[in-house]
């Protein structure tokens, strides 16, 4: 439709010659793509984002976000959600972003070594999407427009699949919380990686001792605010908001 569109206006473009300069449409900066890791540089805001929930800090992660006037985005997983429903439509009614981070968080690079075929992975992967997806809008009411694959997994032919379920997948400019490294290291790290256009990967839900990232988020939180950075939803970020959530 888009291409007949296209093909259309440029018939007329050439048949009516070259437009003046003035009147040439301009060209579209933030196309959007399959695929993002970071945000602009040049505009003064990030993202913080948080995969596996809900869990059990999300309840206080809300909490805390609340108190400071604050929007992130989830990446949930369909058994997660499945868990605990009541997590998921709490973080949707205060207004956060939720994504998919697949059903069961397989690891999409050990199936490959497994050597399943290409079809056999297209089909799981629409499997994993869709029952991710309907669990979340059961719980939540929202149907998930943004993906995140386990341990990052970014290959062109799962973006290409995302994309034509409508999905736009996202990765991380910086995260830590998952790592063995001391609690001290890694809010440093975190505070160093803050910058304009930065998505910041942390977990609520998924392992223990996730009471760090609450910490490690309020002192990304606090130093956001020294370096004149505002927090913002990934839609918001990437310029991709749903045409009636436009401010
Ligand atoms: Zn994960």
């Amino acid at each position: 439709m888009k291409r007949t569109l296209f093909s259309a206006l440029a018939l007329v473009l050439l048949a009516a010659g070259p437009a003046p300069a003035a009147q040439r449409p301009a060209p579209q900066r933030h196309a959007p793509r399959d695929f993002y890791a970071d945000g602009s540089p040049r505009k003064p805001e990030f993202a913080l984002t948080f995969d596996d929930g809900p869990g059990y800090i999300t309840e206080d992660l809300l909490k805390l976000l609340a108190k400071r006037g604050v929007k992130a985005t989830f990446f949930m997983i369909g058994y997660s959600v499945r868990a605990y429903p009541q997590r998921a439509r709490d973080v949707a009614a205060a207004g956060n972003l939720v994504g998919s981070h697949t059903d069961t968080h397989e690891n999409w690079y050990a199936l490959e070594k497994k050597g399943k075929s290409q079809a056999w992975l297209k089909q799981e992967f629409r499997k994993e999407l869709d029952r991710a997806a309907a669990s979340i809008e059961k719980a939540a009411g929202v149907r998930p427009r943004f993906l995140r694959m386990p341990n990052g997994y970014c290959r062109g032919w799962a973006r290409k699949e995302a994309a034509s379920m409508g999905y736009t997948m996202v990765n991380w400019s910086y995260g830590s919380d998952w790592t063995r490294k001391p609690e001290a290291q890694m809010t440093a790290e975190y505070l160093k990686a803050l910058r304009p256009g930065a998505i910041l990967l942390m977990h609520d839900g998924g392992g223990k001792n996730r009471e760090k990232t609450l910490r490690i988020v309020a002192a990304v939180l606090d130093e956001a605010q020294k370096k004149g950075l505002k927090p913002v939803r990934l839609d918001e970020l990437l310029g991709l908001q749903e045409p009636s959530a436009k401010r």
